[in-house]
């Protein structure tokens, strides 16, 4: 089922119309929806070498939906992307047969990588890129019901393509926000939605983020009248963008005084399309300068507004990994609402967000039906069992999207349009509530256990809560928290949690020692807070690394091919080559003495 392709004549109204409609209807039945969605699935690749393994010669196309999704889950088991990654693989290297679609696969997409820690090959395919378009349009029609922006508007998008290479087998290899961006569908949103982003695609495709951002900088102001919001795909790429902001102002309000592009642009394509576009205009040159001066005295507060008056809000997904931005967001943001964006990964969308008044911290998405077909995992905490050092959560068996409940938290598991089949995500969610027949989802952490070293389990959410806690005395002292991450040390005896933090201000070493016992008292899982008490995990060691520091860490993973698009501070890492530039960096170092 597909939305209402039709241009209205009347505009973007009833243009949003047709689109919640169409949401509507598949919400309230999302659970025959789903089953429809399989069966298209299955159809679709019926015979595919994968799933025969499975199937055998069983005639699916025999079977009522019903019977087809209780066969499909019963044969086929759930799988983690180790377990696809042969067959993937295989595509990779040119095998055309039908492994995993019947329709050959000639694009991969590479997932960010940042959260595992390991790039992962995902397919791509038209499919991608269309439930891009629909899920970016369902969402900026529920956004423009409560923000309505100006057809014809610019928006400023901090975007970025990695760059794409070919595998082995000659397939297209990128990340899957470099394919969107590279896509029919990319220029299709921007007719559909009535908003022009401020860059071109030599911009957004230049393959320097620092080039990139001065550019798209630039270009937002040199539109700043008609910018109607600003927005990247993570939170982190706008907070990067405005450091580097901070840095180059006087630059980028020379270029614009003059009509010129600094030096430090060395990429002949892009030069030219930005020096296409601007012209001269002293008048907004010498506006910006009095609007940063003054800026620059109360550290850059609200500074989105001042600059792009006609901004209505500042969207970008702000949820998980990305919530530690907020506070710097919320700071350049000033008065203007923080619209936090959609729940997607590289193998598919999955929710929208279909309140955007909602500040990002109480954000759920409604889960799209027609996108994949989803299960969910069952999962209980498991906080009191200290026997076991390896499992986190307890798990049930996986549920259809109609049999989730209310306020329980799962693992999400998809079979995609793009051949995967039953693949575990990684991702816990609590169902919030439920829009029409389909669930509203919360994002909680990533699955894995990312701290460590004995019986005691902690998630990034743990962490991150813990360093929440930590930071608060910091901004007491005017200080702020610019960015961090963790390790496990198990080299030396008694195991230890190193956290390392980038600040930025000037602190007392008492405070920063302060801040230390503060987060090793404030992790609440019960095989830490027993092994703490029994020295058999040893006192948290709180690292000050030196400002550069975390990017330094982002110009390694963009080297590795990843695209600031996607990127995502990694919370732990036992990364030896991160560890190295992190330790490297360490100008100061504080134990807890929390229980002693
Ligand atoms: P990628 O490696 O770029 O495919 O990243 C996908 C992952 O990013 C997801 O599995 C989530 O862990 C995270 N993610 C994506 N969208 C959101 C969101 N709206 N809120 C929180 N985390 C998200």
């Amino acid at each position: 089922m597909e939305p209402a392709q039709a241009v209205t004549s009347n505009g973007i109204g009833s243009y949003d119309y047709d689109i919640i409609s169409w949401f509507n209807s598949i919400s309230e039945n999302a659970a025959v929806v789903q089953r429809e969605t399989l069966g298209r699935i299955l159809e679709l690749n019926y015979g595919v070498e994968y799933l025969k393994k499975w199937f055998g010669d069983i005639k699916i196309q025999e079977k009522d939906v019903c019977a087809l999704e209780s066969l499909y889950t019963s044969l086929v088991p759930l799988a983690s992307h180790a377990d696809l990654e042969p067959f993937i693989q295989r595509i990779a290297d040119g095998d055309t047969a039908p492994i995993l679609t019947q329709q050959p696969i000639t694009t991969l997409s590479l997932s960010s990588g940042t959260t595992e820690g390991r790039q992962k090959f995902v397919p791509f395919t038209r499919h991608s890129s269309q439930t891009t378009l629909q899920i970016f349009r369902l969402a900026a029609a529920y956004r423009s019901r409560v923000y309505p922006t100006r057809a014809g508007g610019r928006i400023l998008e901090f975007i970025y393509s990695s760059k794409q290479f070919k595998t082995k087998g000659g397939l297209t290899a990128g990340t899957a926000t470099t394919h969107y961006f590279a896509s029919e569908e990319f220029k299709i949103k921007q007719e559909k939605t009535k908003s022009f982003t401020c860059s071109p695609q030599e911009v957004i495709s230049g393959g320097d983020y620092k080039q990139t951002t001065y550019c798209h900088l630039l270009l937002g102001l040199f539109f700043c009248d008609q910018v109607e919001f600003i927005t990247s795909t993570f939170a982190y790429s706008i907070v990067q963008a405005f450091a580097s902001f901070e840095e180059h102002w006087k630059e980028i309000c020379n270029d614009i005084k003059e009509g010129t592009l600094s030096t430090r642009i060395t990429l002949p394509t892009m030069r030219k399309a930005v020096l296409d576009i601007i012209s001269p205009d002293p008048s907004l040159a010498s506006q910006i300068e009095a609007i940063c001066e003054e800026s620059q005295a109360s550290d850059w507060n609200s500074l989105i507004p001042k600059l792009w008056s006609n901004a209505k809000y500042v969207y970008s997904i702000m949820t998980g990994s990305m919530q530690p931005y907020l506070k710097k967001l919320r700071h350049y943001a000033g008065s203007l609402p923080l619209v936090s964006a959609d729940y997607g990964s590289t193998e598919s969308w999955i929710g929208v967000n279909l309140d955007p008044s909602l500040p990002p911290e109480d954000v759920t998405f409604a889960v799209m039906p027609t996108f994949s077909y989803f299960e969910f995992i069952p999962l209980y905490r498991q906080n009191q069992d200290l026997t076991s050092g390896t499992v986190d959560f307890i798990e049930d068996e996986p549920v259809p999207l109609s049999q989730v409940k209310v306020g329980q938290e799962y693992e999400i598991v998809l079979t995609t349009f793009t051949g995967l089949y039953r693949c575990r995500l990684g991702d816990v969610v609590e169902v919030a509530g439920f829009h029409n027949g389909t669930p509203k989802l919360n994002f909680i952490c990533r699955r894995k256990l990312i701290l460590t070293v004995n019986i005691d389990k902690n998630t990034e959410k743990d962490l991150q809560l813990v360093v929440e806690r930590g930071s608060q005395l910091l901004s007491k002292y005017g200080a702020e928290l610019v960015d961090f991450t963790s390790h496990a040390d198990v080299l030396h005896q008694p195991g230890h949690y190193i956290i390392y933090w980038e600040i930025k201000g000037e602190v007392e070493e008492r405070v920063l020692g302060e801040c230390c016992c503060e987060m090793d008292a404030s992790f609440v899982d019960h095989g830490y807070v027993v092994s703490r008490r029994t020295n058999s995990i040893g006192p948290l060691e709180l690292c000050i690394v030196e400002r550069g520091t975390f990017k330094k860490i982002l110009d390694y993973f963009i080297g590795n091919g990843a695209a600031l698009s996607q990127f995502k501070t990694p919370r732990c890492t036992s990364n030896q080559m991160l560890l190295r530039t992190l330790n490297l960096c360490i100008i100061k170092r504080f134990r807890s003495t929390a229980y002693v």
